[in-house]
């Protein structure tokens, strides 16, 4: 089977990934982890890519589809794969289908992974980290023992500045504008599957299991 996984930063996503990729014993391809292996390994593509990247340039297109292209024909893919961070916009996105209509590959669905805004707005502002020792809390899902105080130093804790509220809106507001054509793109080819990410993580690779079966 051969998917593309997305959603919002603190949705769940990578989470998600990690479960989904053993439960239906596919590869993950995450574009960093992609990027960093063709470089490493002095690919063609992955030169070209450190070429832009030493210069602070961004990747063009064309070197991110050809890393794709390289990465989608190993041994390990053949089976079937979860694409992870990429395609980002509708342009990428037209280039990977005709790179997999090339290649015979069919994409059987697009996760979706959804969560309501005001929830990541929680899940994303509630870090707080030990101004003594670096400890890193979270005030739901990882409470200190006594409020404000971390639990092996009993240092302060503090939010930091990229988790305020006004950091977490601007970025999670850019990525829904950016997102938002290439969710209408999948969704006209009728292989958008959104997922409820608002419950266990049990129940949402349940939920992305029956809608891409
Ligand atoms: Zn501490």
């Amino acid at each position: 089977m051969n998917l593309l996984i997305m959603g919002p930063p603190g949705a769940g996503k990578g989470t998600q990934a990690e479960v989904l990729v053993k439960e239906l014993n596919i590869t993950h391809i995450s574009t960093g982890d992609m990027f960093r292996a063709a470089i490493k390994e002095g690919t063609e593509m992955g030169k070209k890519a450190k070429e832009y990247m030493d210069k602070g340039a961004l990747v063009p297109d064309e070197v991110v589809i050809g890393m794709v292209k390289d990465r989608l024909s190993q041994a390990d893919c053949q089976a079937g794969f979860l694409l992870d961070g990429f395609p980002r916009t509708v342009e990428q996105a037209a280039a990977l289908d005709a790179t997999l209509q090339d290649m015979g590959i069919k994409l059987d669905g697009v996760v979706n992974v959804e969560v309501p805004l005001e929830k990541l707005m929680a899940r994303l502002t509630g870090r707080r980290v030990c101004k003594g020792c670096g400890a890193s809390y979270h005030v739901i899902f990882n409470p200190p023992q006594a409020e404000g105080k971390c639990n092996s130093c009993g240092g302060e804790l503090y939010q930091r500045s990229d988790d305020n509220e006004e950091s977490v809106g601007t970025r999670l507001n850019a990525y829904i504008e950016k997102t938002k054509p290439l969710i209408d793109y999948y969704e006209a080819k009728g292989i958008l599957k959104g997922i409820n990410g608002d419950q266990e993580i049990s129940k949402v690779l349940a939920d992305i299991l029956a809608a891409v079966k």
